[in-house]
């Protein structure tokens, strides 16, 4: 069977061989972590940012949306902390002259801990049968006890050096445990630096004196410099949210897996003003509710896990994130953040302006607290594809490489294909196709065999495939094959309408996510 990794590798080739992600500026090698969506990338991209907008704003009476400029004001990211606090431990080995976050170099050696603890779980379920109890087991184990005590050992002193912003122990703590680059082999660590994130650029002449500005590095600050626009324009009630989709830029330092940490990517955040005191109570339903909206999808329960934050960001109380086993391990897609009022506050403070609101029911003015949901489109799209990407022996010897992608989701919904170029067919196939098409995203295929077209069809997640035969132009049937069974059925043409809509219509998911 292929490692993690190499199925990794297959994934990141096959999205640029199917036309969904390339390097960006490839034909100038590719610049580090930047990347474009190609034909199908950018469609199945345009659904999932569908699927979040109508889950905020269709879905909730209280939930409007904006679309703010990704330039703003310079003050902005002065009252935000950004300028001052936006910054991530770098270390870089000697030998390899590689660059790494401390932080992550130190999860990663936890996350190893666990891999352990869970190796030895599952030997011994499989030597112990059906009466394992595995939580007896790991309270009782020696061995298991060994690498529990190391690892919250680790995790206490970790949580403790970036809660105290320590740089000198986080890479004590790398020393300690033998930590060593992957590249090079070696432990020849150079000190930890603090690094800010923040792309800048110039606006203006230098004539004139130009100004100094940032690209924003999360799109959360146009909600709130926009707060008092949005309450009184569309005269909100608290508790409402703002929802915004658009672009963020970070200078990451370390630049790895694909698509997962990009230094231009894509946010779907939505900031959901409440009283003070109130906070914690939406923040539960918040974190219910966007677990849910992933959930909804089928790509597998068992492959989400909330993980709560060991160190809080300078504005927040409270912080979860939502991971998603990717091919690499459980990772981020997800943060929900209590932010408290820190954010309106600071712009009330740097602005001169006074950012609050009147609540009639308690007769009383006060600044909002917030709730914050931030999930990353690129990642989402990443945790897709992977758990979509499967590879099928068929009976014969064949094989075939298939994105299971939710329908909803799918670039394409039906590709209809006459089973020849001729007799009338193509005609009919075309016929169908302005039946169709303006409902569902279609594709037309005539060239090659009906195999090696369903195989295409496969590989880009195409949930239905039409074929056109001399038959119907006598019965007014067409066979319809599915993507994931391979199943074939004769349908008639005015019933295909219906059948594509029962299952890539997404009212079917707001229904699920509405129970
Ligand atoms: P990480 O710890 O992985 O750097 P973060 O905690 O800094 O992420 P947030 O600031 O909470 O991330 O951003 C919210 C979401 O934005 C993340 O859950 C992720 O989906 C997405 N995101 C953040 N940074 C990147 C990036 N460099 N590339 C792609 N997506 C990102």
């Amino acid at each position: 069977m292929a490692s993690q990794e190499e199925v990794f590798k297959k994934i990141v080739a096959h999205c640029k061989e199917y036309g969904f992600v390339f390097p960006s500026s490839e034909i100038y090698d590719g610049l580090g972590a930047v990347y474009d969506y190609g034909q199908n990338g950018v469609e199945l991209k345009n659904n999932i940012k569908k699927y979040w907008w109508d889950a905020m704003t269709l879905l909730h009476e209280n939930i409007v949306g904006i679309d703010a400029a990704i330039f703003m004001h310079p003050t902005t990211w002065k009252a935000s902390g950004h300028v001052d606090a936006f910054n991530d431990p770098l270390i870089d080995n000697r030998d390899s002259k590689k660059r790494y976050r401390a932080d992550v170099l130190i999860e990663e050696q936890l996350a190893k801990y666990d891999e352990k603890i869970n190796k030895e779980v599952e030997k011994a379920a499989k030597k112990f049968g059906d009466s394992f109890d595995a939580e007896l087991y790991k309270s009782t184990n020696p061995r298991v006890q060994e690498h529990i005590a190391k690892r919250e050992a680790l995790h206490t002193r970790f949580a403790k050096a970036l809660n105290d912003n320590n740089l000198d122990e986080l890479k004590q703590i790398i020393l300690d445990e033998g930590i060593v680059c992957p590249i090079s082999g070696t432990k020849n660590w150079t000190d930890v630096r603090q690094f800010n994130l923040m792309f800048s650029t110039e606006m203006g002449s230098t004539a004139d004196g130009a100004l100094k500005i940032y690209l924003r590095p999360e799109t959360a600050q146009g909600i709130f410099v926009n707060y008092l626009n949005v309450q009184k324009t569309g005269r909100m009630k608290i508790p409402f949210g703002i929802a915004q989709i658009g672009k963020a830029f970070r200078n990451e330092i370390v630049a790895r897996q694909f698509i997962f940490r990009m230094r231009e990517f894509e946010q779907m955040e939505m900031q959901f003003f409440v009283r003070p005191g109130e906070e914690m109570k939406w923040f539960a339903h918040w974190k219910e509710f966007r677990l849910k909206w992933h959930k909804a999808l089928g790509l597998g329960d068992e492959k989400y896990r909330f993980h709560d934050h060991d160190k809080l960001a300078h504005y927040a109380n409270a912080a979860t994130d939502i991971e998603f086993e990717m091919p690499f391990g459980f990772k981020e897609v997800e943060g929900i953040h209590s932010r408290t009022n820190f954010d309106l506050s600071q712009h009330a403070k740097y602005s001169g302006k006074k950012i609050e609101y009147f609540d009639p029911e308690l007769n009383e003015s006060y600044t909002p607290y917030v709730i914050e949901t931030s999930i990353g489109v690129d990642r989402m799209f990443l945790s897709i594809v992977c758990s979509s990407y499967t590879e099928e022996q068929l009976e014969g010897g064949d094989s075939r490489v298939v994105l299971k992608l939710p329908a909803v989701l799918a670039p394409t919904k039906v590709c209809v294909m006459p089973l020849v170029k001729k007799d009338g067919l193509p005609e009919k196939a075309r016929e169908i196709m302005n039946l169709l098409k303006f409902d569902f995203k279609c594709s037309y295929d005539e060239k090659d065999s009906i195999g090696k077209r369903y195989r295409r069809q496969d590989a880009v997640g195409t949930p239905f495939c039409v074929t056109v035969d001399h038959d119907t132009l006598q019965d007014g049937c067409v066979t319809v094959r599915y993507r994931d069974t391979m199943k074939q059925d004769r349908v008639k043409i005015e019933d295909l309408h219906n059948l594509i809509d029962s299952q890539v219509n997404m009212r079917h998911v707001y229904r699920k996510l509405m129970q």
